[in-house]
């Protein structure tokens, strides 16, 4: 097996050299004014090493990777009645489509959909007020990164509420179908407040080890969540964590994994490692365009494919 380090290190001068970098998102402002030439890898292996290259060290705005511990958090809350508010099916459509929400009476897809986080949020917010629903969900990616420096962007939070038309519009209309509790501008303010985390690859590698320890963080040695419900929650970054390109991104890396706009992907090798890129020009389908490409070469090169070698 070649060495972690090494293949790292590789990546992140094969990737800096790349010209085909993708477009910056630029529907939220605050993320247009992003350099499309950074890249940063981070990989935390079950065995505590910790690989780190390029622009490993730079905050970036973690976006809809958000969603995976905003699903976790949910979960612990309301447990599998969970999913009687929110599908669990891929949707094969933009991350923000109102089409099929219409179609399937204001119950989203999948929790990784922008209408399926709003309901996820929702469901955070029972019986707290959006600014200690925002804090628990910080605490929590803070506890499972062992990092007490992770920061919301308040200026990022603010372009995309400035912006959030279309997700306000998700959200009036989930809240028609009373799928929504709690006022939409509540869901609303810590929907884009959560989005709006920054974190760099290394604290989002090692926030993402408890699914690929069966629920374990091995700084504390305390179970996030059970083995069960880790699993289960790669199963959906596998089907549904790179919206309609979940399909091609298991085809070509074999990981779950979970993307955000700002150009970060959270990715895990389960009982192997848990790995962060981040590269902020975007595929068609808003994806990491290196991202992806960088975690095609690791799963490869360490044979890390959930499919096999
Ligand atoms: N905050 C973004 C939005 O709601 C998240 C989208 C993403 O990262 O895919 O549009």
């Amino acid at each position: 097996m070649p060495d972690l380090h090494d293949v790292v290190d590789e990546i992140a001068e094969k990737m800096g050299q790349r010209e085909d970098r993708g477009a910056v998102a630029t529907y939220i402002p605050q993320l247009a004014r992003v350099d499309p030439r950074h890249f940063g890898i981070a990989v935390a292996t079950a065995d505590g090493t910790l690989a780190c290259a390029g622009d490993s060290e730079i905050p970036f705005s973690i976006q809809s990777i958000s969603k995976v511990f905003t699903l976790t958090l949910a979960l612990g809350v309301v447990g599998d009645s969970l999913w009687r508010r929110v599908g669990r099916e891929p949707s094969g459509n933009a991350f923000n489509s109102i089409a099929q929400l219409e179609l399937e009476k204001g119950v989203p897809r999948n929790p990784f959909i922008n209408a399926g986080a709003l309901a996820v949020t929702d469901v955070i917010l029972s019986g707290h007020p959006p600014r200690e629903a925002l804090g628990e969900i910080l605490r929590f990616i803070r506890f499972a990164a062992q990092d007490d420096s992770i920061f919301i962007d308040e200026a990022v939070a603010r372009s995309e509420k400035a912006t959030g038309f279309r997700n306000a519009a998700l959200a009036n209309f989930m809240k028609s179908f009373a799928v929504l509790q709690h006022p939409v501008d509540h869901v609303l303010g810590t929907y884009f407040h959560h989005c709006a985390i920054a974190m760099t690859c290394r604290q989002l590698a090692l926030a993402g080890r408890f699914l690929a320890q069966s629920g374990r963080n091995p700084d504390t040695g305390f179970s996030l969540v059970s083995p069960e419900r880790a699993r289960r929650i790669n199963a959906l970054m596998l089907t549904c964590g790179h919206y309609d390109g979940s399909g091609e991104f298991a085809f070509r890396v074999g990981l779950p994994g979970k993307s955000g706009v700002g150009g970060g992907i959270l990715a895990i090798a389960p009982g192997r490692a848990s790995i962060a890129v981040w590269s902020p020009g975007l595929d068609a389908a808003g994806n990491s365009h290196l991202g992806r490409m960088a975690l095609e070469i690791l799963a490869h090169k360490m044979k890390w494919s959930i499919f096999g070698d």
